[in-house]
């Protein structure tokens, strides 16, 4: 019903997967990784009005396409929807730890100056410094932490400082996972799948899976799975500030 970040242009048949992820989907957030993957992915997907594809230059990638950095910055007053965006403070990612540093302050400096933008960020083994330049660098707009996978202390700071957060079935997986669900608000979260990088036994994780997260949410919340997805449509509503009408 909701998929907050997915990597759709990355699905194998992504152009055929569009009326399909349009019609099970009542909104779907499609990150891109590149400015230049934007530019070209939103022109491919603008038909599809429930699928807001968000201009991004993941961490994991910064230094290589550092050449982007330009373009990225001078595209944000384009969208609402920035992502994904962030840092990787994974050991692989270590060279390139100061370089993902400028940029992600970049980003989050330009997207307050407009205001209102609707943030997918990627803190793994980053979330401390993550949360600093959110808090330091994001009066206006909000921070939406995908996966985040930091500790309980990190979660309860997050919620106090505003972020929302899209939780994945492979987050509830885990213990820590459902540990942090825990923690968070309920009017704070919304469901993402991160697919196609994510599989559910066998098979891919396809935008209209990340409703799976609907069993843990009830378990925690104490209430039924309809009440789950009233209250996952609420937020969406919440967040993005309108009715839409779902
Ligand atoms: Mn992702």
């Amino acid at each position: 019903m909701i998929d907050f970040h997915c990597h759709l242009d990355l699905y194998p048949n992504a152009l055929e997967l569009l009326p399909v992820v349009a019609k099970r989907n009542k909104f779907t957030l499609a990150v891109t990784t590149s400015p230049r993957a934007w530019q070209i992915t939103s022109q491919k997907f603008r038909k599809f009005e429930n699928i807001k594809v968000a201009l991004g230059l993941h961490p994991e990638v910064a230094e290589r396409k550092i050449a982007e950095h330009g373009l990225m910055i001078s595209l944000i007053p384009e969208t609402r929807y920035i992502g994904e965006i962030g840092i990787d403070g994974s050991k692989e990612y270590a060279n390139s730890l100061d370089t993902q540093e400028r940029l992600f302050r970049d980003i989050l400096t330009e997207c307050n100056r407009h205001g209102r933008k609707i943030l997918s960020i990627h803190s793994r083994n980053a979330t401390s410094r993550v949360l600093d330049l959110v808090e330091r660098n994001l009066s206006d707009g909000v921070a939406v932490m995908h996966w985040f996978s930091g500790s309980l202390k990190e979660a309860r700071r997050a919620v106090a400082i505003g972020c929302w957060f899209s939780v994945g079935p492979a987050m509830v997986r885990s213990k820590k996972g459902r540990d942090i669900v825990h923690e968070i608000p309920p009017d704070r979260i919304l469901p993402e799948t991160d697919g196609p990088f994510v599989t559910l036994g066998e098979n891919l994780l396809m935008p209209w899976d990340a409703i799976s997260i609907a069993d843990t949410l009830s378990f925690v919340w104490k209430v039924t799975r309809n009440e789950v997805q009233e209250r996952l449509r609420l937020n969406l509503g919440n967040l993005l500030d309108e009715e839409t009408g779902l």
